[in-house]
C-alpha cells in the first residue's frame, strides 16, 4: 500500500513551473514527427535536414552550424580539455623550442655521463626517448623531473647522428655541445 500511494504522490501535478513558458512550444519535424531536437538520430536524418531548410530555416541554421562546429573543432576540443583550455593552448603554441643542449661530466675515474635537455620542447616523450637510448647505446638512461635525460657515456658525437634521425623534427643546427662539465 505504501508504495502505491507514493506512486501516486510522484505522479501528482504540481502546477506550472516558473522556468517554462505555457503552453511549452515543441516544434516538430514534418519528415519524421519527432520534437526537431530528436532529428539527428532519425535514420533519414538528411531527409529532416532538407525539410527543416524549406520550413524552419532558423532552426536549420542553428541545427547545422552546430554540427560543423563540432566537426571541425573535436580535436581541438580534446585538446583544450586535457590541457587545461584555450589559454594553454596558445601558450604552447607560442613556445618555439629552443634547441637541445647537451655535455658531458666525469663520473668517477673513468666513467663520462652525458646530460640531454630539450627534447620535451619536440613533444618527445622522456621516458621514450630514455628507453630507445638506452637500447641504442645498451647503457643505462633515464629521464629526471628537470627534463634531462642522462645517459651512460659520452656519446654526444652519435646523438649529433641519432636525433635528428630518430625525430625529423629536431634538426642537427639545433643541436648544442656544451663540452665538459666539471
Ligand atoms: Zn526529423
Amino acid at each position: 500500500m505504501m508504495a502505491a500511494a507514493e506512486e501516486k504522490g510522484f505522479l501528482q501535478y504540481t502546477g506550472p513551473r516558473d522556468d517554462i513558458t505555457y503552453p511549452v512550444q515543441v516544434v516538430y519535424c514534418g519528415e519524421c514527427t519527432m520534437p526537431i531536437e530528436y532529428c539527428e538520430y532519425y535514420p533519414n536524418y538528411e531527409k529532416c535536414k532538407e525539410w527543416l531548410e524549406r520550413n524552419l530555416p532558423n532552426e536549420f541554421e542553428k541545427l547545422t552550424a552546430g554540427e560543423a562546429d563540432s566537426k571541425d573543432d573535436s580535436d581541438d576540443k580534446k585538446k583544450r580539455q586535457t590541457r587545461g583550455g584555450k589559454g594553454m593552448l596558445k601558450a604552447k603554441k607560442k613556445a618555439e623550442p629552443k634547441g637541445i643542449k647537451m655535455w658531458t661530466q666525469s663520473r668517477g675515474k673513468k666513467k663520462k655521463i652525458t646530460t640531454l635537455v630539450g627534447l620535451a620542447d619536440y613533444d618527445i616523450d622522456l621516458k621514450v626517448a630514455s628507453k630507445f637510448f638506452a637500447n641504442k647505446f645498451s647503457c643505462g638512461a633515464s629521464g629526471n623531473d628537470n627534463g634531462e635525460i642522462v645517459i651512460q657515456g659520452d656519446v654526444k658525437d652519435d646523438l649529433f647522428d641519432i636525433l635528428p634521425e630518430k625525430w625529423p623534427q629536431i634538426d642537427e643546427e639545433c643541436i648544442d655541445d656544451l663540452g665538459d662539465k666539471k
